[in-house]
């Protein structure tokens, strides 16, 4: 019989191999394009999933929980297949550069979380990004020749850090945690109002009718770039 690979099989093959050029490539299709913090989740990832040492297929027997949402998020869900959509993202908002992975059977975990002095000498080793970082992602200024420029050395840069000890990176942390619940399946509803499904969980009685909560009107949690907040409906 012909075996091909399927699922996450190649990804896994590159987190035993720690083939971390070929993890960040992955990283890359998912998060648009290659920079330093992308490249430490990709590292964080790998080495958690070697620690674990327990295949994900996304049915929950990994989840991974970030304290922010930014680049390094993305290296994470590539790496260790813990994705916003397969209920294995749990996300903090601590805003912390930070991911706890830990494995279903026994809570085993490992946490890492990048060292305050790791971006001061990082930006250290390669004084060309300083300026242009500021100017393009700071104040979102800069022609399209710098643009071009800060891409081309953010990508290398992201490929160099590749190759910088973990441990000068991350301080990381080895426990055992209490598995959140796996995620619930709930009936839907139909709202009495715009007539779209909802899950019943989220479906509010008002007045003697179902509705979303966006016809109810009100708050509704929202996650943003801001992190976790609430958007007024209605
Ligand atoms: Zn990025
Ligand atoms: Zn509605």
């Amino acid at each position: 019989m012909h075996e091909h690979a399927h699922g996450r099989q190649h990804i896994e093959t590159m987190i035993r191999n720690q083939d971390l050029e070929g993890l960040l490539n992955q990283a890359e299709t998912l998060h648009g394009h290659l920079c330093p913090f992308v490249s430490l989740g990709v590292k964080a990832g790998q080495y958690a999933m070697v620690t674990l040492n327990r295949p994900n297929t996304g049915m929950e027997e990994v989840v991974a929980i970030v304290e922010c949402n930014n680049c390094f998020t993305d290296g994470i869900q590539v790496v260790t297949g813990c994705t916003f959509g397969n209920n294995a993202l749990i996300y903090r908002d601590l805003g912390k550069i930070a991911v706890t992975v830990a494995r279903r059977e026994d809570g085993q975990a490992v946490r890492l979380i990048v060292r305050p002095d790791y971006r001061p000498k990082m930006m250290a080793k390669y004084p060309a990004a300083g300026p242009l970082f500021q100017k393009i992602v700071v104040q979102r200024q800069g022609t399209p020749e710098e643009m071009h420029r800060f891409h081309h050395l953010w990508a290398a840069i992201s490929r160099r850090e590749l190759q910088t000890p973990l441990e000068e990176q991350f301080h990381i942390q080895h426990l055992t945690i209490t598995m959140p619940e796996y995620a619930r399946i709930f009936d839907s509803l139909l709202c009495s109002a715009c007539g779209e499904q909802i899950m019943a969980s989220r479906a509010v009685e008002q007045g003697g009718r179902t509705l979303c909560r966006g016809c109810a009107g009100g708050k509704v949690p929202v996650l943003n770039g801001q992190g976790i907040g609430q958007e007024i409906f209605g």
